[in-house]
């Protein structure tokens, strides 16, 4: 059933070949019980591993039951592997941290069709003398009972050929017989046995004795003291129960998504500061991102509200040259305007909505014997809707009272708690109704403004408004108005209005140069999509901010991953020789980074709602943490796992399984 047909082995370095195996023809047949001896360096390891399909041959035919196994893929070597051999190794190469029970499951993560797998490794302990041991690590094992869990390893997947290479290498001679016993035991039920020895006690075992030297093999005879044809040949693996396909229990896949979390988990824990200080970089990488995203949001909204306080679609014309910077000759070339004009606006002009024409002073206002000092301004009453200042409470003044000239005043918040409020700004006063002194005239407060909060610049609820004539004729003495604001009814129509209220206003106050316009016209729409351009401009640099950071961590994590992939190099070589396919290995290390840049997103998340919370209840930000903000920093976090795990898990599942199960 195995078959070497004129190998070659031939190692290429630096000066000169080694030729490792010299044309080495074998055939073993199903059942039997082969030695194999010879000096060391004669080549018995090299062909133990081209016979288990670890290693391939310079050149020659490898025949596992008829199929040349040289034509085979590495996914399909793997799976013959698992199905086929047994290995067992000198050092036993069992899993650290892990108990005889899991260690013996081992193979069976990599063979679907195992029915029953903890009942059969139990039995199987059993079977090898370690019942009562099934929960101890290999470091609670003596080295004979470590590498009795590993011939019951060797046994999960009901292999029909055995490869041993130097099994009792390790061991005392008590040991040694019974890991002998156990060899002969697995005989008598049918196992191919091939097992590479120095001793020739061991070798007296073996109902068969190859010996080499030099790549090449020597002698080849029977054992004299053993019986030439043991019975057990006759016994075919198809006649044993060949394990069931059926699946009983948990399938394959769930088996392999458990190991890999189990394992993932014992590996981080195993080493829990390393894990912590590799978390650390993806942990405040996604902590800025929630917390940017939170604090981006919610100055969007702040911007939003304060823009809809701004009122939309606004022209406010304004006295001044259009040329900002520009020295005017002409002094009295500055335009003032009337109340007439800002009639004329709204009854000429097409497409406006409403008109408002505004006057601003400073004044000092008095209740009782509080006063303060606050900015005053006249505005006509369509100035409430299109500014969005209708009154919370009261109401705002008439066109009537301000033909009228009434002196009624609408305040804002500021005026009311520095003039209503007790020390502590509580207002325990209801202003509406009460007589105020503005600049030693008396007005009847009205209403209260909407709070509009402050621009940065200028607290907006710092002020009272009267009726514009009232401004003009009793508060300030001007008879000219400081702006008139444009509401327009379309936002596409932006333009177009203030070209013809451009053109009017230029026909009315005689400007026949168009360079000499002696007012402006500002649109605040364009304000408005300022201030929104440069939200996002700052959003994208937070984000950009973020984004390193997750760089950075994702380094690291690549960084600890590679160091686990070398640290457990011979742990994959084990795992490949048991039928892992470089699948199933890129699979596990991927489980593991993700599960670290995972846990540490989770923490980051944890730490970027508490940092904006801080933020938002000691520094008045607002934070906002709706929306897609946690989702996507979990999602950058596991991305960031898979994209920087990648490459050690790669270089985990293209390792050369011999060259790692060497790796010392
Ligand atoms: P044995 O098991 O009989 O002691 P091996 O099969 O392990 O011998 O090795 C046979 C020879 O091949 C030795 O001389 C060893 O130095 C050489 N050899 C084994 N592996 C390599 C390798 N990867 N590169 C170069 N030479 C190797
Ligand atoms: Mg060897």
């Amino acid at each position: 059933m195995l078959q070497l047909n004129h190998v070659f082995k031939t190692y290429r370095s630096g000066d000169g070949d080694l030729t490792v195996l010299n044309d080495v023809s074998l055939s073993i047949e199903r059942g039997e019980f082969v030695a194999l001896m010879g000096p060391s360096g004669s080549g018995k390891s090299t062909m133990m591993n081209i016979l288990g399909l670890l290693d391939t041959p310079t050149s020659g035919q490898v025949m596992i039951d008829g199929v040349d196994v040289t034509q085979l893929n590495s996914a399909q070597l793997a799976h013959t592997r698992s199905a086929t051999i047994g290995f067992v190794f000198q050092q036993f190469n069992l899993l650290r941290r892990t108990s005889a029970l899991d260690n013996v499951l081992l193979p069976t993560l990599y063979r679907a069709g195992i029915i029953d797998p903890v009942g059969r490794a139990k039995s199987l302990l059993q079977a090898v003398g370690l019942s009562n041991r099934e929960d101890h690590t290999p470091a609670q094992l003596s080295g004979g009972q470590q590498q009795r869990v590993a011939i019951a390893r060797a046994m999960m997947n009901d292999p029909d050929i055995i490869l041993a290479d130097e099994p009792t290498g390790n061991l005392d001679s008590k040991s040694q017989q019974e890991i002998m016993a156990l060899f002969r035991l697995l005989h008598s039920q049918g196992k191919t046995i091939i097992l590479v020895t120095h001793e020739s006690e061991v070798a007296e075992f073996a109902h068969r004795i190859v010996t080499m030297r030099d790549g090449q093999i020597v002698s080849d005879e029977p054992n004299p003291n053993r019986v030439s044809a043991p019975r057990e040949r006759l016994q075919k693996s198809e006649e044993r129960g060949t394990p069931n396909v059926s699946k009983k229990g948990r399938t394959l896949e769930a088996r392999l998504a458990f190991s890999f979390a189990s394992q993932a988990v014992k590996s981080l824990t195993a080493n829990p500061l390393r894990t912590i200080l590799s978390m650390l970089g993806i942990l405040i990488g996604v902590a800025a991102l929630v917390a940017m995203l939170a604090l981006g949001k919610g100055a969007q909204r702040d911007i939003q509200q304060r823009l809809a306080g701004l009122g939309s679609n606004l022209l406010v014309v304004s006295p001044g040259s259009a040329r900002q910077g520009a020295v005017s000759l002409d002094a009295g070339a500055v335009t003032r305007f009337t109340m007439d004009d800002a009639s004329a606006v709204r009854d000429e002009v097409a497409g406006i909505k409403r008109v408002a024409a505004v006057v601003n002073g400073r004044g000092r206002v008095k209740f009782h014997n509080r006063n303060a000092s606050t900015w005053l301004q006249g505005v006509m009453p369509a100035y409430a809707e299109m500014r969005a200042a209708e009154p919370t409470f009261g109401r705002f003044f008439t066109e009537d009272e301000n033909h009228g000239r009434q002196r009624v005043a609408v305040v804002g918040m500021t005026v009311v708690r520095e003039l209503f409020g007790d020390e502590s700004g509580v207002v325990r006063i209801n202003p509406i109704g009460e007589r105020i002194l503005i600049d030693r005239t008396e007005f009847q407060v009205i209403g209260i403004l909407p709070e509009k909060g402050s621009t940065g610049w200028r607290d907006q609820d710092d002020v009272v408004v009267v009726p514009l004539a009232t401004a003009m004729n009793r508060l300030l003495g001007k008879n000219y108005v400081d702006s008139i604001e444009v509401e327009v009814l379309d936002r596409n129509q932006m333009e177009s209005v203030q070209d013809r209220l451009q053109e009017l206003l230029r026909r009315r106050h005689r400007i026949t140069n168009p360079d000499d316009d002696s007012f402006r016209i500002r649109n605040l729409s364009e304000v408005q999509d300022m201030l929104n351009q440069t939200n996002r401009t700052m959003s994208m640099l937070l984000a950009s901010i973020a984004v390193i950071s997750l760089i950075v961590g994702g380094i690291g994590i690549m960084n600890i991953m590679l160091v686990s992939v070398i640290e457990r190099t011979r742990e994959i070589g084990l795992r490949k020789a048991l039928g892992a396919t470089q699948k199933v290995i890129l699979q596990q290390f991927l489980v593991e980074s993700v599960m670290v840049s995972g846990f540490g997103g989770l923490l980051g998340i944890g730490l970027g709602v508490g940092v904006s919370f801080m933020l938002s209840s000691f520094a008045g930000w607002t934070v906002d943490h709706s929306g897609w903000g946690i989702p996507i920093a979990l999602g950058f976090s596991v991305g960031t796992g898979i994209v920087f795990g990648m490459w050690p898990a790669k270089q985990a599942a293209s390792l050369d399984p011999i060259v790692a199960l060497r790796y010392e």
